[in-house]
């Protein structure tokens, strides 16, 4: 990251030059990209070499050394911040551009959701040539694919391929971001009382453990990674990967191939507990780890330091109660504020001061461990130091 900042202070169009001649992907979103760009590099790497940012340094300065050490490849797959997607699309010129889901996230600092989703839209009505790979069960995201001038018939519409991966989290799009008026649901379905806005049929959606691709062919997809959510990672990698052509036959085995993504769903193995490790940032992301997690001891741990943001009443926009009936664990410097959440969500806990201690006060198995940024670094060092 510190080449790629050295660089672009001496050549500001370095990423643009970096970029040129190759066929470029850009994945974002509040919640996933990480994991879906891994999925999404392995799944194109079937044409040939890919430059991917895989382990989260995902502003331009991230962009910028991970296309340089590549060197020259065909095919890049990048993760981008979602503040920095509109930036990061004038210089690189993408041929695809994935939009996952947008929810809230770090209060003190993140654009609020209605917002992001303006930046993008207007990011995205510049550039009508790029195909875009989006989410149709995420209302904001939906919107910000469809560009204002899609109600104009004379403008071509923009080239988009939807895909259903789900969304739990609901709670940042209750009011639509085009007319204000509520948004309702029933089922899958979601549309707006007050204008045409409503969710449009997805050609990728997931179904069982696989994927079902345009023309209807089911894949089975076996991944090393847990969860349903992960399915629909899967399936928006083979949407992006056939944008360039990728078949999902030639796609789905190398999709079995990625297994942890920079220590997240790691398994460790200590005194007698295997232990996991999930990393959840905002509510959403929360949902989905509780989905993830099996019915097993879990150890929550919670900090508010600088990278995790320093506001924490986000805890009390998340329900605990999928805890409810496993053993509970807490720590971090925060665990008291996690304490208090608990305590009113009615979730039976014990607070732990070290890693160590939770260990020991779980039975020997699975060791669930669910943490927020920080947290789980440092935890991720703690089992590092002893393995
Ligand atoms: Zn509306």
């Amino acid at each position: 990251m510190i080449g790629g900042w050295i660089g672009l202070k001496i050549d500001p169009d370095l990423l643009a030059h970096l970029s040129a001649g190759r066929a470029i992907a850009l994945i974002s979103g509040t919640n996933g990209k990480t994991t879906t760009t891994r999925l999404a590099a392995a799944a194109v790497s079937a044409l040939g070499r890919v430059a991917t940012n895989s382990f989260g340094a995902n502003m331009p300065t991230g962009h910028t050394s991970a296309l340089a050490k590549a060197g020259s490849t065909p095919y890049a797959v990048l993760e981008v911040d979602e503040h920095y997607l509109a930036q990061v699309i004038e210089a690189t010129e993408p041929h695809v551009v994935a939009l996952l889901n947008l929810s809230r996230d770090q209060l003190d600092r993140a654009k609020e959701v209605a917002m992001m989703a303006q930046l993008w839209r207007s990011a995205l009505a510049r550039h009508p040539d790029i195909r875009i790979v989006a989410n149709a069960d995420d209302p904001m995201v939906v919107w910000a694919a469809t560009p204002p001038a899609a109600h104009d018939q004379r403008i071509a519409p923009p080239h988009v391929t939807w895909f259903s991966a789900g969304q739990r989290w609901h709670d940042d799009s209750w009011v639509c971001p085009e007319c204000g008026a509520t948004i309702q649901r029933s089922g899958e379905q979601w549309w707006c009382t007050g204008c045409p806005l409503r969710r449009p049929d997805p050609q990728w959606t997931v179904d069982d453990e696989g994927v079902l691709d345009p023309t209807g062919a089911w894949y089975k997809v076996k991944l090393q990674l847990p969860g349903k959510v992960n399915v629909g990672n899967a399936a928006t990698a083979l949407a992006v990967a056939a944008e360039f052509g990728v078949r999902p036959f030639d796609a789905v085995p190398r999709l079995s191939d990625v297994t942890s993504v920079a220590g997240r769903y790691a398994q460790v193995v200590r005194d007698g507990r295997t232990v996991r490790l999930l990393l959840a940032k905002n509510p959403a992301s929360w949902l989905e780890a509780f989905d993830m997690a099996d019915e097993a001891p879990t150890l929550l741990s919670i900090n508010a330091r600088d990278p995790d943001g320093l506001d924490t009443s986000w805890l009390f926009d998340v329900d605990f109660a999928p805890l409810r009936g496993r053993q509970v664990l807490i720590t971090g410097d925060r665990a008291y504020d996690l304490a208090v959440r608990l305590d009113v969500n009615d979730v039976p806990f014990q607070h732990v001061r070290t890693f160590d201690e939770a260990v020991r006060a779980v039975p020997p198995g699975r060791l669930e461990v669910i943490a927020n940024y920080t947290a789980f670094q440092d935890i991720r060092a703690e089992l590092d130091r002893v393995n």
